[in-house]
């Protein structure tokens, strides 16, 4: 490894450094969000949300500049007469989804998602699930998750999908063999790359969940291992245990360091020698550190606040301050999971303070005060904060952009690089 990419101060011991708790008000994203990247990475699968026309807004505007393709979601609409009671609505879904499948044969999983609408008025959508189940049972398996959002957070749909997809993995029994699975959506070409690692490494019986298709779903059991790809999948995480696997505890993969450390926690679980997890890796490693070189450049010295948005706040703040010297002033997150996000929190000076929860308008003077160089941020706070002069990123971007792994350590760098040169270069 690479001096430069230890970590760049001692670490602090997660359990002992104070945490600023916020309950105010709180700018959030509803969890309908992860069917934009959701349904791409099942290729077989369509999310019908069933809710209101502002469910089908936010749905169409998030994906509306990224689907070029007729898109595997939909809005069932809640209409007044629905609410009201004067429509059957388990009626009308059975029609919809009918009407669905005739059209759209190839589909052979569908995510009845749950929205604000639908859970103000109480439908029962996995009841609804298993009777649309039994109705189309050969050609298309039905599974429901909430999407709806005014006290969660965006990624939280996500960890809710899998949770649905885990009470449906069949049961490993029987199966003797320790087996490796990878939980969290992963864009296809970093699926590809660490599947080449881990093959390099030796561990040919990997499976990532979700799959790419629904009719793939690894099996699971007591010789199951996995890792998690995103840090916000608690609840898939802890399903998964009630399945019988054991997580492997690792930084998340991001940059040379987090990378390297995340496939170690897997080689060692499955005896890997280290002369031959160094040697798989070592090529792969080497391009990450060169990547990010000229990033460091740039970035080094510059302060960064994270308002509370995506979960992903602690390991991204951890590559941006241990792998290219950037200075966090302030690590918000919705949620601080620290069984999750421990080993990248260890790694955060004492001088970032850490927060959990949000009140926005204090949160907004702190940042105002510490003036950071960037402010990563929800969609719903980067364009106020541009037009007082700060530097943004939106964090949602993180999750439409493959950033895991070694050959995706610099386009995160540049994520943060690019803003500040832009804006370097417009003072000129
Ligand atoms: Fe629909 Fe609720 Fe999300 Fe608004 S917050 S888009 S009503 S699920």
């Amino acid at each position: 490894m690479n001096a430069s990419f230890k970590p760049a101060t001692a670490p602090a011991g997660c359990s002992s450094r104070e945490v600023l708790r916020e309950r105010g008000q709180h700018e959030v994203f509803c969890g309908l969000t992860g069917i934009i990247w959701l349904h791409r990475k099942i290729q077989d699968a369509f999310f019908l949300v069933v809710g209101s026309r502002t469910c089908s807004h936010l749905i169409q505007s998030a994906a509306g500049v990224m689907i070029f393709a007729e898109p595997r979601f939909a809005t069932a609409i809640i209409e007044d007469r629905d609410l009201a009671g004067l429509a059957d609505l388990d009626d009308e879904l059975d029609r919809i989804v009918g009407q669905l499948l005739a059209r759209r044969p190839d589909i052979r999983m569908i995510f009845l998602v749950g929205s604000c609408p639908s859970e103000v008025i109480k439908l029962d959508l996995s009841r609804a699930a298993v009777r649309l189940s039994q109705q189309h049972a050969g050609q298309v398996r039905v599974l429901n998750y909430s999407g709806s959002g005014i006290e969660t957070t965006f990624t939280q749909g996500e960890d809710a999908c899998l949770s649905a997809l885990v009470n449906a993995l069949p049961a490993a029994d029987g199966k003797a063999t320790r087996s490796l699975m990878i939980v969290g959506a992963l864009s296809d070409v970093v699926e590809d790359q660490f599947r080449r690692i881990f093959a390099a490494l030796g561990i040919t019986d990997v499976a990532f969940l979700p799959p790419r298709r629904s009719t793939e779903l690894p099996s699971v059991g007591i010789e199951t291992v996995f890792l998690l790809a995103q840090p916000f999948l608690t609840q898939t995480a802890r399903l998964l245990e009630g399945r019988g696997a054991r997580q492997l505890m690792a930084p998340f993969p991001l940059g040379a360091w987090g990378t390297s450390e995340w496939f170690r926690a897997a080689a060692k679980a499955f005896n890997v020698p280290t002369a031959k997890f160094d040697q798989a890796i070592a090529a792969a490693a080497a391009r990450a550190r060169a990547a990010l070189d000229p990033h460091r450049f740039r970035l080094s010295g510059k302060t960064v606040f994270l308002f509370p948005d995506s979960q992903l706040e602690i390991p991204l703040a951890r590559f941006l301050c241990s792998e290219l010297g950037m200075v966090p002033i302030e690590v918000g997150t919705p949620y601080l999971n620290r069984r999750q996000v421990g080993l990248d929190l260890d790694q955060l000076p004492e001088t970032a303070q850490i927060s959990e929860g949000q009140d926005v308008e204090r949160q907004l003077e702190r940042c105002r005060r510490a003036k950071p160089d960037i402010v990563v941020c929800g969609l719903g706070l980067a364009n106020p904060l541009e037009a007082e002069g700060f530097t943004t990123k939106w964090s949602i971007e993180l999750l439409f952009t493959p950033i895991q792994g070694f050959d995706q350590a610099g386009d995160l760098a540049e994520l943060f690089s690019r803003p500040l040169v832009r804006r370097t270069m417009l003072r000129v």
